[in-house]
């Protein structure tokens, strides 16, 4: 049980999953200090890892402008990469489906495990599989999907969502780690041996891979040319996942296409030193297709799900575009002094932080999350270290304007386009706008309102929650200006 500043106790830890009570959400997180201190001691040791290979801020650069302009190229490219991947895939033997929504991307899932008779799967780490709920989707129908990421493992296992894209279980300690892993592993006593929690996951894992009739993965890169998935992972369950199992299910955002095999190392270099402060992972994983004829592993049947998910909308248009550039390292949310405040359960939604403030509009449509776009000083610390140049503040400013109005000339409208319209804002401002069209007047009710400041309400909305409320000056610009 947390207690929060003003003895308020709640469930450990906060559970958000509707984007609409974002305010309400940020309200309580705020107001819990054992979460802000420990996103923020999380937040600077992985700010601490990621300067310690950034040092050199020229190389940086540099190798940023590579890695932005493979990503904008394959983003110019992208039916015509996607085509040739789809091509290539087929030709090795990859089962490729395509998905539009969360619930075809479901249906995909749920028919390949039936045709299998699959009652398990085992999953590795893939925030596509959290954005289509597979979990429990799957369990509706009886399937256990198990997560075999060890921070995915211990979020499940606590019935929660993962709090951050690359260190999902980054809000919890080791000790509530240990009691959490005595109570749900039967036979585990507890301990805050950080060795013995990871050698007792294991044990449980291992044993499912072996069992599983379908092992899930994510996929970081896929390339175009040579139809190859790439998976960048540091436990090896990834590995285990994508090659013990006789079927494998590749899931991923179309997004993630790249043309050719020369353009990943750029990208690796910046995902893992921006992500983990590592110059490279322990594992990366290359697959070609499923088990060919003398081959001892891999499994017998691969898939590969390709998602749009409102991403098609991002892409179509040149304001919204760059969102898809991101290669979901997280340095944004880690350098964010939003998302480091109020952790990752409040936004609500799968991708949290910068990322999700800018994506999730596509996702989720402008309606549910029209309140995201406004949760940043615009700041831009995201901007400063994001690894594939995204411009994070002025997309956030872009949506931010879709939320309220029409679409710019040239623009299609989003989904949930003008839904935060507020049409008390829009009398006001014709109503300024009429009048300070005419000076005379505008002159005269200015005069009006600096003798009647007397009677300034003393609550004005919002803008009382934590500031002194705003009155006209004593003498207007215009007196000063006569008088001196
Ligand atoms: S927006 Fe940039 S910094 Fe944030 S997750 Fe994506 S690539 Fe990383």
């Amino acid at each position: 049980m947390n207690t929060t500043s003003t003895g308020k106790a709640h469930e450990a830890p906060l559970q958000f999953v509707d984007p609409r009570q974002f305010k309400a959400n940020t309200r309580v997180a705020v107001d819990d200090a054992h979460l802000r201190s420990s996103f923020r001691s999380a937040m600077d040791f992985l700010q601490t890892k990621r300067a310690a290979h950034f040092g050199d801020t020229a190389a940086f650069e540099q190798l940023r402008a590579v890695g932005e302009a493979i990503r904008q190229y394959s983003l110019a490219h992208l039916p015509d990469l996607l085509q040739r991947l789809e091509a290539r895939l087929i030709e090795q033997g990859v089962q490729v489906h395509w998905a539009s929504t969360p619930d075809e991307a479901n249906a995909i899932f749920l028919a390949i495990a039936q045709r299998h008779g699959a009652k398990d799967m085992i999953k590795g780490k893939s925030m596509v599989s959290e954005e289509i709920d597979l979990n429990h989707r799957m369990a509706e129908h009886g399937i256990e999907c198990l997560e075999s990421d060890m921070g995915e493992y211990i979020v499940q296992i606590a019935g929660e969502r993962p709090s951050h894209i690359i260190m999902p279980a980054i809000h919890k300690t080791k000790q509530q780690i240990g009691q959490l892993f005595a109570e749900k592993i039967p036979g585990t006593p507890y301990t805050e041996d950080v060795d013995e929690l990871i050698a007792t996951g294991r044990r449980v894992l291992r044993e499912r891979y072996r069992d599983a009739a379908i092992g899930v993965s994510g996929v970081n890169f896929m390339v175009a040319e040579t139809g190859s998935l790439v998976l960048v992972e540091n436990e090896g369950n990834g590995r285990m996942c994508t090659s013990v199992p006789e079927v494998h299910i590749a899931i991923t955002g179309i997004e993630k296409v790249v043309e050719q095999f020369d353009h990943v190392p750029p990208l690796f270099s910046l995902l893992t030193r921006s992500a983990t402060g590592q110059a490279v992972t322990t594992y990366l994983n290359v697959i070609n297709g499923p088990r060919r004829e003398g081959e001892l592993d891999g499994p017998k049947e691969l898939h590969l799900v390709l998602l749009d998910n409102g991403r098609s909308q991002a892409w179509r248009d040149a304001d919204f575009r760059a969102t898809l550039q991101c290669i979901r390292c997280g340095a944004c949310m880690n350098h964010c002094p939003v998302y480091s405040r109020i952790g990752g359960f409040a936004y609500g939604t799968t991708y949290p932080g910068p990322i999700g403030l800018i994506i999730s509009p596509h996702l989720l449509g402008l309606d549910p999350t029209q309140d995201l776009p406004t949760a940043s000083s615009l700041c831009a610390a995201c901007e400063e270290v994001c690894p594939v140049g995204i411009p994070i503040t002025q997309i956030l400013m872009s949506l931010r304007h879709a939320a309220k109005h029409d679409p710019l000339p040239g623009h299609a409208p989003l989904v949930g386009q003008k839904s935060a319209r507020d049409w008390k804002e829009v009398l006001a401002f014709k109503a300024w706008a009429w009048l300070a069209s005419r000076p005379w007047l505008y002159g005269h009710a200015v005069g009006l309102a600096h003798r009647l400041r007397w009677m300034t309400p003393s609550w004005q909305a919002g803008w009382t929650a934590h500031r002194t409320p705003m009155k006209p000056a004593r003498r207007g610009l215009r007196e000063r200006m006569r008088k001196g």
